[in-house]
């Protein structure tokens, strides 16, 4: 595959999708980390002398809705502050273009000089996006010489700007290629995809609140590792499965069968004591239980004690983990335990791959100090499973020529 490093692009308008998609806390960017990593892959191009156009997502925006939500999604994920802090970064100046279709956008891109840049305001700014749109395609196709896949995040989604752009140019014999932060993302990824004897044990470890997304991936991860850690909310799942009382713990009621069969690969760890809560948002009274003795209206919010020990002394024997989702509700103090106790025995691994895939598990593991210990911290959550899923496969990444 062609890296940006390999273009020759003097001259050339070089679109470049980026991962963007930036948390912002009352209207200021919390943490720009991800403005960060892209910052090689624009510097290589400025260098080659190319007319960078940036394009990123930031957040959702759901056109089903009323005009006026729509408008409040498009005025709550503005890409504008982005542009200021990539020129402080970049200590250039960023042009920012407030359109992301028709003449407004190829005005600013034609006006590119060699070494400038420019980001484009929100692509989700355009319902067709997310639809992969020929149409939009075509347009944004149309105003480029070349194309760089950098946004690892958004690798997993066949949108127009992540997919269909680069299909129109690679057909048109134009240059693709993926950016430096993608490059590093699949070569430490595919430690995870495929492991050799000598990296076995190979341990996941699957936690936090989006079951649903998630569970999916037990499948595949049962036939890859040797054993899958189950923590966070997906626990209480598999606990209710085996007919325990669940309290009021969350659970995806139509996964029980799923859950059960994933069980019965022998390969599943679950949690043999929790720490419950006797309500989510202000806890009074918080215990830790046996999983057989989770009192009615509790609400399981981490993993306990045993569980701690039982699961560290399985990350101890590992040679590879890959880790996705916090054991517990870590963001509160009495909940950060499991959580920490997981990281640490990560950092303290020898002679081991450690990944970590997902926004939070990443906040999480930054949060406690331990983010230097890994050995690859990813910045895309859905798209690192996705590709352990899939092979070592994603459409974004798989379209470059
Ligand atoms: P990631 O971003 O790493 O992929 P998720 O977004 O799936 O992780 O989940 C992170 C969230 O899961 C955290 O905000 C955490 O509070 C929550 N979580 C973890 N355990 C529980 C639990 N037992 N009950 C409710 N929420 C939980
Ligand atoms: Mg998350």
């Amino acid at each position: 595959m062609k890296n940006v490093k390999d273009l020759d692009v003097k001259g050339l308008t070089v679109l470049v999708r980026c991962d963007f998609n930036v948390p912002f806390i009352d209207g200021k960017i919390s943490d720009d980390n991800r403005i960060v990593a892209a910052l090689p892959t624009i510097k290589e191009l400025i260098k080659k002398g190319a007319k960078v156009v940036l394009m990123s997502h930031l957040g959702k925006i759901d056109y089903k809705k009323t005009p006026e939500e729509i408008e409040k999604a498009k005025k709550k994920n503005n890409l504008a502050p982005v542009a200021v802090r990539l020129g402080e970064l970049l200590n250039q100046e960023v042009f920012f273009c407030p359109a992301v279709r028709g003449e407004e956008l190829a005005k600013a891109v034609k006006g590119l000089k060699e070494g400038e840049v420019l980001l484009v305001q929100n692509t989700r700014y355009d319902k067709g996006e997310s639809k992969n749109d020929p149409e939009l395609s075509k347009e944004w196709a149309s105003l480029c010489d070349a194309f760089v896949m950098d946004a690892f995040g958004s690798a997993h989604r066949a949108h127009a700007s992540t997919y269909g752009v680069p299909e129109i140019l690679n057909k048109e014999g134009k240059q693709t290629a993926i950016g430096y932060l993608v490059e590093k993302e699949v070569v430490s990824l595919k430690r995870a995809v495929e492991v050799p004897s000598e990296g076995r044990p190979y341990v996941a470890i699957l936690g936090g609140f989006k079951v649903s997304d998630k569970i999916k991936v037990i499948n595949s991860l049962v036939k890859k590792c040797d054993k899958v850690i189950i923590g966070g909310a997906m626990a209480y799942t598999f606990l209710k499965a085996l007919g325990k009382n669940i309290g009021a713990s969350p659970c995806e009621l139509d996964q029980l069968d799923y859950a059960r069969e994933m069980y019965e690969t022998g390969k599943i760890l679950l949690p043999v004591d929790v720490k419950v809560a006797n309500d989510f948002d202000n806890p009074t009274d918080v215990k830790v239980v046996s999983v057989d003795e989770i009192p009615e209206g509790y609400e399981g919010m981490d993993i306990g004690d045993k569980t701690i020990e039982l699961y560290c002394s399985e990350i101890a024997k590992a040679h590879t983990v890959f880790w996705n989702g916090p054991m517990g509700v870590f963001e509160k103090e009495q909940f950060v335990d499991g959580t920490i106790a997981v990281c640490k025995a990560c950092a303290e691994l020898k002679d081991a791959f450690t990944v970590i895939g997902g926004g939070d598990s990443a906040s999480a593991v930054k949060k406690f100090g331990y983010k230097d210990r890994f050995s690859h911290v990813s910045t895309g959550g859905g798209a690192s499973l996705e590709m352990i899923e899939n092979d070592g496969h994603l459409p974004g990444i798989d379209v470059i020529g």
